[in-house]
């Protein structure tokens, strides 16, 4: 019954949402007739009830059920921790050193549960859960790299944070290769080496962020190399994290660079409009602000390629609100971000293109959207692709994925089109038309 119970919500919501969402979840059983979920924390359990109650319940309706109840409860960590290989927590012993104090280095956001996950960044992520998981045996080091905003020291952490709440007697060290840098240059001057050395070289996990930066760095690069192999060869766990492979890294020594690539190298590219919309709803909602939809894909479609600023414009449009006691609307966030983004890339929603096309053929939008394959349907299905891939930067499958087809289907639509307006001057004149309506419609709002 579970699977098909998340069968039917994988239908019904998007891969992304489903991914962070339903993925770590737990079936507990049902309990005086209420099936019972399991789910990683008490943000989790309010996201549940807030957002897929009405889901479950449904699919449960689908199955059969008269009177569905679902209920979620917290899964004790203790649970989660037996899942772990066969590496169990030393006891503690009165001599081990004291952990270190994680919490000062690891910022407390960065969590797994806090990451949206999304095709751009899912392997990267299940890379780092598995390193969590099984420390120094899944894959050492791990090598994340992706450009600038896009999550690699919030992965980094949220490994951090996963193995200090199970293990708190494990030493974890959290570094940026400029302090790491910093740090040797100081030590070296104060004779203190060998404290530096022992630093690095007893933790459980190395974190070490921006990996680029020991380019031109010999000596910084020699003492990393020691630290390196000490604790490659104890079994521990060392992630690194750089804004390109280490192929690309230039004057970085070679017995550095094959060791960099002696485990696994995995990227993180910039997110999909789906996990941008699905990153802004979370922060929103963890900030206690309620933002509609339309509004939260209006800012996802201004910011592109760096979630820190896409964040950024979420706090400006959140701002800018309450300063003027303005509601949420897409107008006002249009507003709040108009002087830091070029005002023509406000832009049309498929919807609104798709409305305009359907009133302009006289068929219901939904119709357009459906699978008749007449060619009442079939021609203003075409000019609406046609439109939306002219009038907005959707990607292909994106557009593909709003009329429930695949990106293939869009590219054919904007070719006939394009054929068509070349022959046909009445169709010619109907996607002008439409598409002066539309730019007009933007120009006025
Ligand atoms: P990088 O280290 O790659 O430059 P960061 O890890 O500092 O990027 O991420 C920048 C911001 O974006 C942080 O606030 C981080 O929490 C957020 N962020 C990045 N990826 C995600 C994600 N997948 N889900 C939620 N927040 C994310
Ligand atoms: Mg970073």
């Amino acid at each position: 019954i579970w699977a098909d119970v998340l069968s039917y919500v994988r239908s019904n919501i998007s891969d992304v949402e489903y991914h962070t969402w339903f993925a770590p979840v737990k079936i507990l059983g049902v309990r005086e007739g209420s099936l019972v979920i399991g789910v990683r924390n008490s943000f989790a359990q309010e996201w549940f009830k807030k957002h897929y109650l009405g889901l479950l319940e449904n699919a449960l309706r689908s199955l059969g059920a008269e009177h569905p109840q679902v209920s979620f409860e917290v899964l004790p960590a203790v649970q989660e921790a037996m899942i772990l290989p066969d590496d169990p927590p030393p006891p503690a012993r009165a001599a081990a050193p004291a952990p270190t104090p994680v919490q000062k280095s690891l910022n407390p956001k960065y969590t797994f549960e806090n990451f949206v996950i999304g095709p751009n960044n899912n392997l990267a992520h299940a890379a780092a859960l598995a390193v969590a998981e099984a420390p120094g045996k899944a894959y050492n080091p791990l090598f994340i790299y992706g450009d600038v905003g896009l999550g690699k020291t919030h992965l980094m952490h949220a490994v951090g944070h996963y193995l200090a709440e199970r293990f708190p007697e494990k030493r974890i060290e959290y570094v940026s290769t400029e302090s790491f840098t910093n740090e040797l240059i100081t030590a070296i001057r104060e004779d203190k080496t060998t404290q530096f050395r022992n630093r690095y070289r007893s933790v459980d996990l190395l974190l070490v962020d921006d990996i680029q930066f020991l380019a031109r760095k010999e000596r910084t690069q020699e003492e990393f190399f020691h630290t390196f192999n000490a604790l490659y060869e104890n079994h521990k766990q060392i992630i690194l994290s750089s804004d390109r492979p280490p192929k690309d890294i230039q004057t970085l020594e070679s017995r550095l660079r094959s060791r960099f690539e002696w485990g696994l190298i995995t990227d993180i590219q910039s997110p999909e409009f789906e996990t941008r919309v699905a990153i802004l709803k979370m922060n929103a909602e963890h900030s206690g602000m309620n933002i509609p939809q339309d509004v939260l894909e209006l800012i996802a479609r201004q910011v592109t390629t760096n979630i820190r600023e896409l964040e950024g414009a979420l706090m400006r449009v959140a701002a800018f609100a309450s300063l003027n006691n303005a509601p949420f609307s897409r107008a006002v966030a249009a507003k709040a971000l108009s002087n830091v983004f070029a005002p023509q890339e406000v832009q049309l929603e498929m919807g609104d293109i798709l409305s305009a096309v359907a009133a302009q053929y006289e068929i219901s939008p939904d119709l357009i959207r459906g699978s008749g394959r007449a060619r009442e349907v079939v021609t203003p299905r075409q000019v609406a692709m046609y439109l939306i891939r002219e009038l907005t930067s959707h990607s292909l499958p994106e557009i593909g994925q709003f009329f429930g087809r695949d990106h293939s289907t869009v590219m054919h639509a904007v070719s006939k089109v394009t054929e068509g307006v070349a022959k046909d001057p009445e169709l010619l004149a109907q996607v002008d038309r439409l598409r002066h309506q539309l730019q007009g419609s933007v120009e006025a709002g």
